[in-house]
């Protein structure tokens, strides 16, 4: 099986050799022309479109590219599981198709995609007996900030979402006619083939399993009872959710046809890197220059928090990486009880551009110091000490 595998450069049309930036760009090149909502229906495009974001997936990442090279397809059984690869579960890339996509949307923070839940011939679609079929769940890819992650948000977006057509209300059907009862299997969905003793039951192969059919289809659904139109929703971010968090909105996916029930419509979230702040679950982290003089004696420096700038006493001596937590300065917790902390990590700064004064300040500085002065150098003279006190021993006794 592993043989018969495309291989991802190949899928690219790239070297080798190729360099991040030629991956991306071919990447980009092919993603425009298979995307799904360019190419709406076409199972084709929709697999291509899969298997080229799975070879950017790996050929992307460093590590994943280089087990790739090694071990081909089979090494890449413990990065997908063993169902392979799994687009809705191990694409990280939205923020690539969200710039290739902007044109598509509008450039409204996210990329969107149909029946990428559910999968199967029907693309996601369920069909009961009765022939009302519900619509499909969407996907929605939404890119925010880590501010919006913190106090949530709201977004309008318009999105393409296959509606109930309004000239046949759904059903699929001319004005004036309705669904006839399938001649085939006499309206049963399934049909009986073989002979004598044993026979299977299989679906009807011309209404596919709803016993009615359309004579004359509605002109302006071509009897699919649904039409894509772009829809505007709002909506609403939550404080606290963190890249990968789902958002279900029920029954806002693609309408049902013939009485059946909409689909959902599902928000996947992604919160871009910030500048000042990394997150670990609620928590934050910040890295905080200060003056070495104010490190060394003690003084008040001022911290950025999510909820504006805090003041943070420093105690004379306050060495390199010193470490502060302000409660309650984090992320709300996406259940809506508590806050995480923020840690401040100071690092005293050397500073640079000195003028003449400030020289000599520091050359009187420098003569009246000591190693004492300076415990970490002090530590380390010492264990250097030790270290040549052993290999002399060691030397003296060979
Ligand atoms: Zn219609
Ligand atoms: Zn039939």
């Amino acid at each position: 099986m592993a043989s018969t595998r495309r291989d991802y450069y190949e899928l690219l049309g790239v070297d080798r050799s190729a360099s991040a930036d030629e991956i991306k760009k071919a990447y980009r090149k092919l993603a425009m022309k298979h995307h799904p909502d360019r190419n709406p229906g076409n199972k084709e495009a929709e697999s291509a479109f899969k298997e080229i974001s799975e070879a950017y997936e790996v050929l992307s990442d460093e590590n994943k590219r280089r087990q790739y090279d090694q071990y081909g397809h089979d090494g890449m059984k413990s990065t997908f599981g063993p169902g392979g690869f799994d687009f809705s579960r191990d694409f990280t890339h939205a923020s690539d198709l969200q710039d290739i996509l902007g044109s598509l949307f509008g450039g409204q923070g996210g990329s969107f995609f149909e029946d990428f839940f559910g999968g199967g011939a029907e693309g996601g679609r369920r069909r009961s007996a009765g022939g009302t079929q519900r619509g499909s769940d969407l996907r929605f890819d939404l890119e925010i900030d880590l501010e919006e992650a913190v106090f949530g948000s709201q977004r309008d977006v318009s999105l393409p979402i296959a509606g109930e057509c309004e000239t046949c209300h759904g059903t699929g059907a001319k004005a004036g006619t309705s669904r006839e009862t399938c001649r085939h299997c006499a309206g049963r969905g399934a049909v009986l083939s073989g002979s004598g003793f044993f026979q299977v039951r299989q679906t009807c192969p011309v209404c596919g399993g709803e016993g009615t059919m359309l004579k004359s289809p509605c002109n302006a659904c071509q009897g699919a009872g649904r039409i894509k139109r772009q829809t505007r929703l709002t909506l609403k971010v939550p404080k606290g959710v963190e890249t990968g968090s789902r958002l279900r909105l029920a029954g806002k996916g693609e309408s049902g046809a013939r009485g059946g029930q909409a689909g959902d419509l599902y928000v996947i979230i992604h919160v871009r890197k910030h500048d000042l702040f990394e997150r670990q679950g609620d928590d934050l982290f910040c890295r905080v220059s200060v003056p070495f003089d104010v490190a060394a004696l003690g003084g008040d420096i001022e911290v950025p928090t999510v909820d504006g700038m805090a003041k943070l006493k420093l105690s004379p001596g306050t060495e390199t990486g010193k470490t502060f937590r302000l409660r309650g300065k984090g992320v709300p917790s996406v259940d809506g009880y508590g806050r995480g902390d923020l840690h401040v990590q100071v690092l005293p700064e050397v500073p640079v551009k000195l003028n003449g004064r400030q020289k000599k300040a520091l050359k009187e500085f420098q003569e009246a110091g000591a190693l004492e002065n300076y415990p970490e150098a002090q530590r380390f003279r010492g264990l250097a000490e030790q270290f040549y006190e052993r290999k002399r021993a060691i030397e003296g006794a060979q």
